[in-house]
Order: C-alpha cells, then structure tokens, then sequence
C-alpha cells in the first residue's frame, strides 16, 4: 500500500465527546460504508460497537497535558496515563497524543506499548512538502497527517484559509490523513468562536444542535461529507492507520 494517489485515510480524536456526538460521526461513516479510525480518551458502551465493526480501527489518544502544565487532577507518569488506555482498548496500535504531544522518550514508550504507528506530526498543504510515511530509529512507523479540523478553523477565523473545499487536498500526492473531532462534526464548525460558545453545552446535544453551523458550505461536518462523497466518486479507497507499510 504504498501508491498514496488513491487513498484517503479519516481519523478522529474523540476528545471526551458525549455518546451522542460520537454516535453521530458513527451515523456519517455508516452510512457511507467507509474506514476510519479513532483514538480513544475514554470508555463508553460506543467502543464495543466500533469494535465489532471492521471498518473502524481503535487506536488511543492520551492526554499528557497534566504533566506539562499542571492541572487540579492527581499527576500521573505517562506510564500511567498510557496504561490506563492500554486495558480499554488492548488491541490499539495506533496513537495520536491530546494536543499532538511528542517526545523522543515518548516515541520509545509508544513503542514499548505495543504501539506501531504514531500520527503525531501536522505537515500543513501550504509547506507544499509530498507527505509520506516513515521509520523512527526505534521501528515506530510516524504517518504524518495533512489536515485538523481546528486547525483549519483557526486559519479560515484569520484569513488565512479562504474556503472549506476538499479538491485541493484529495489532490495532493503523497498520503493524506485527515483529523477530525466528533464534537467539530457535530457542531459543523467553521470557526472556533462556534466552539467556544459551545463549551457550556458539551453535555447537553440538544442545545449543541441548535448552535450548528446551518451553512452549507462553511464548517467540519460539510468537508468530511464532500471528501467521502468526492473521494468515493474519484473512485479512492479509505484505510486505516494500522494498514500503513513503509520500507
Ligand atoms: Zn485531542
């Protein structure tokens, strides 16, 4: 698997979200009978069903923010932190860090884990860099990924993104990973002013679904349906992390 023109690869940190956020980015990839796979914050009933589905790949995504900044929780070691992920989804082996943290003692422990992919690194459109696949000194195989739902919020906020299309990015060469957030779908975002209006109602869908960006051009859930409906139309498979080989 190692011609990237035709394949396109959805990944999404759930983030904490509620059940029925993440059950809505679920209805999405359903209905369109793709592959995608997710890293795991936290338990819920939803990880049984995803697992029964081969479609979707359970990869984890722990937080080491605590350990950096500080937090009202009990300090944990990243050991602790990764363990606990480990015993709720054994069979992950795929990781992307809560705020895309990395570190080269962190790499050898993701190794040491079990983990063989590592999804850490953004390497944005506009570096014009053709994003491959590659080999750490310790075999964990990095695949960096070409897009961020928040990230492109942020640039569409300042300017700096003029448009939510998805031609440009399905054709690039090289790989191509998307990273989306189940609370961004939800919530169609498109800029991080929506999101943070938002924060008082994380709990709560009902109100979450009246402050959804009705745009529909604009906004997360838009981009994820255009590039499943284009990608399928250009004929373009979609995969998992865990597939990806690299010499
Ligand atoms: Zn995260």
């Amino acid at each position: 698997m190692r011609n990237w023109a035709k394949r396109v690869f959805l990944t999404f940190d759930i983030d904490w979200a509620g059940n029925e956020v993440l059950a809505d980015t679920l209805s999405i990839l359903n209905e369109y009978n793709v592959s995608a796979t997710f890293f795991v914050t936290h338990d819920t009933p939803l990880l049984d069903l995803m697992r029964k589905d081969d479609a979707i790949e359970l990869g984890i995504h722990p937080n080491f923010n605590n350990l950096l900044f500080g937090g009202d929780t009990v300090k944990k070691s990243m050991g602790e932190i990764t363990c606990h992920l480990k015993e709720m989804v054994p069979e992950a082996v795929s990781v992307r860090s809560h705020s895309l943290t990395q570190n080269t003692r962190l790499l050898d422990h993701f190794v040491e884990i079990g983990m063989t992919h590592e999804v850490n690194l953004l390497i944005p459109k506009n570096s014009g860099i053709e994003v491959k696949p590659f080999r750490s000194w310790n075999g964990l195989i990095r695949t960096p990924f070409v897009w961020e739902d928040d990230v492109h919020a942020f640039c569409f906020s300042n300017g700096t993104e003029k448009d939510w299309s998805v031609e440009r990015f399905l054709d690039a060469h090289g790989l191509k990973i998307f990273n989306f957030h189940p609370v961004h779908v939800f919530l169609n975002t498109e800029t991080l002013k929506r999101y943070e209006i938002c924060r008082e109602f994380f709990n709560n869908p009902v109100q979450m679904l009246k402050q959804r960006n009705s745009d529909a051009v604009t906004g997360t859930r838009n981009f994820l349906l255009r590039l499943i409906q284009q990608g399928k139309d250009r004929g373009m498979e979609f995969g998992k992390i865990g597939e990806i080989q690299c010499p």
